[in-house]
């Protein structure tokens, strides 16, 4: 005769006593000849907590900013000698300024040390990279940058580099990227994640959360915010110098535009 079991698994390893067996064993238990005994009662307590736990609810994961820490991806660069012709063949090389806004775009070649540097830092997993632009935004937002970011390292006697940090931030393209790489368009709304901050920089009036912007230490967690372009499935991110004077944690959030200046476009897919 087939017998039931009184216990089942979490799937975690844990070991659940169903009601009636924990309700047995909480007043008997086993001595070591194998006989069942009186269970003390100080031991009881002690027995239902460890049996009787039910697993924790699974709760939705909800996409919100991160605060919590990401644990970082390992790095893959998908940048074999063979993708690597294939990219820099693909696109425009020389630098060029989109039509609609006053950012210099110069494509870096795979081959080059500033390639490998940004590359390297791109740790999104099974990522594969199109192109990296190098960024050189309009001279007030430039300027605005580095005014502000004397200023913060004055106010604690430090260097204007040690308060500025390079993060990542996703963001969404209305418009092709592809178009961007080949034939050096964008659609120059400022309302797409891509054009408006090639056209004035990343701007609190843009924010998705009450006038915050979000920035991040690895790519990782900035994916989470790019969005596939509908025709190409090609993703945005930029690399931004943000001015913030204690080392990150994972995120920073900035409510000022001038403490930040996107220095590197990547266009990649999953
Ligand atoms: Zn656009």
């Amino acid at each position: 005769m087939a017998t039931q079991s009184n216990t089942s698994s979490t799937g975690h390893g844990k070991i659940i006593l169903k009601p009636y067996y924990v309700f047995k064993r909480l007043f008997t238990k086993t001595s070591v000849d194998g006989s069942p005994v009186p269970r003390p009662r100080k031991e009881r307590k002690k027995f239902f907590n460890k049996t009787s736990k039910s697993p924790a609810p699974i709760t939705p994961v909800v996409p919100v900013p991160v605060t919590a820490p990401i644990i970082s991806a390992p790095i893959i660069v998908q940048n074999t000698a063979e993708h690597a012709a294939e990219t820099d063949s693909n696109g425009i090389v020389e630098p060029f300024t989109p039509s609609g806004t006053q950012t210099t775009l110069s494509r870096i070649l795979s081959t080059s040390p500033e390639y490998t540097q940004v590359a390297s830092t791109f740790g999104i997993p099974n990522a594969k990279i199109m192109a990296i632009f190098s960024l050189e935004m309009p001279s007030e937002i430039k300027d605005a940058h580095a005014a502000h970011k004397e200023e913060e390292a004055g106010k604690i006697q430090s260097t204007p580099e040690a308060v500025t940090k390079r993060l990542f931030h996703g963001t969404k393209s209305t418009c092709d990227p592809n178009n961007l790489i080949k034939k050096g368009e964008v659609c120059g709304n400022v309302l797409c994640g891509l054009c408006g901050i090639l056209k004035v920089g990343n701007k609190t009036t843009s924010s998705r959360c009450n006038g915050g912007m979000w920035f991040a230490q690895h790519a990782n967690t900035s994916n989470g915010y790019t969005y596939p372009h509908a025709g190409t499935l090609l993703r945005v991110m930029y690399l931004v110098d943000v001015v913030h004077v204690t080392n990150v944690a994972y995120t920073v959030c900035t409510n000022k535009d001038h403490a930040t200046l996107p220095r590197h476009l990547v266009i990649y897919k999953l």
